[in-house]
């Protein structure tokens, strides 16, 4: 498959007059209206504002879930608009991992089984895979619970879990759709500290959407969102961090 390359090496993703309306005519909805943004490689950027300003509508463009009505989306340099929903669908497959507010963990399998799902569903064999996601579980600090059933862990420790899972397939970018909204404040900021350290990582960025302003203290970048659009962005100095808290 061909991608189409730009001149943005190092941004995750760029937005440029991203617009979207939902249903026609009388019952026709314009979520957005107009949306530059560019991400940057390296850094965790939150979209925030009040309920319905657009910020699922703009994470699911992000993440070529959704067509915009006008405007182009380019994902680690790749025009979306270029691609075929097939296309589409093996660049998610490859670029793109998700995290949501809820863990959706399989019951019955593993920690180290449930990571290894995205895997085993794309042809790994299935020791190979499980063994994978007990490793990649270890990276972010979760070793000791690998053969955990998701009943026997903490809503923390699940969404710890559904992180390495979304990390399988080793993505340039995160998207997560209100992260911390089932847990509570600390495990709502163990959450953010980790998913600040993966974005730190060499060509990885985290898109966080969020309405929970605890959390804002954790982005690189801020992207104010209000009525279909992005209001400002603020940008925070966070090298004065201490070094971050992984697996604690
Ligand atoms: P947020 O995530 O900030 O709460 P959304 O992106 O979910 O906002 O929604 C933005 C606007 O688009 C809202 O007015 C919402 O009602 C509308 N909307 C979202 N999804 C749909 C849909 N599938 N059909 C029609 N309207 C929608």
């Amino acid at each position: 498959m061909s991608d189409v390359y730009l001149n943005s090496d190092r941004l995750a993703v760029s937005c440029r007059g991203v617009t979207k309306v939902y249903g026609r005519g009388n019952n026709a909805v314009m979520a957005l209206r107009g949306v530059d943004l560019d991400v940057p490689m390296g850094e965790l950027s939150l979209l925030v504002g009040p309920s319905g300003c657009g910020k699922t509508t703009l994470l699911s463009v992000i993440a070529g879930i959704l067509e915009p009505s006008e405007g182009t989306v380019a994902v680690v340099g790749t025009d979306l608009s270029r691609l075929s929903n097939a296309q589409k669908v093996a660049f998610r497959g490859r670029n793109i991992g998700f995290v949501f507010q809820q863990f959706n963990l399989l019951p019955a399998l593993s920690a180290a089984e449930n990571v290894a799902v995205p895997g085993i569903i794309l042809g790994m064999p299935r020791r190979a895979a499980v063994q994978r996601g007990a490793e990649v579980l270890a990276s972010i600090g979760m070793g000791d619970r690998i053969n955990s059933l998701p009943q026997n862990l903490s809503g923390g420790q699940q969404q710890r879990v559904a992180i390495a899972r979304a990390l399988m397939h080793e993505p340039s970018l995160l998207v997560c759709d209100e992260p911390t909204s089932a847990l509570d404040a600390r495990n709502g900021q163990l959450i953010m500290e980790l998913l600040r350290e993966i974005a730190m990582q060499a060509n990885r960025a985290v898109v966080v959407v969020t309405h929970d302003s605890r959390v804002f203290e954790f982005g690189d970048r801020i992207a104010y969102m209000d009525d279909g659009h992005i209001q400002r962005i603020e940008i925070q100095d966070l090298s004065h961090r201490s070094p971050l808290t992984i697996g604690h």
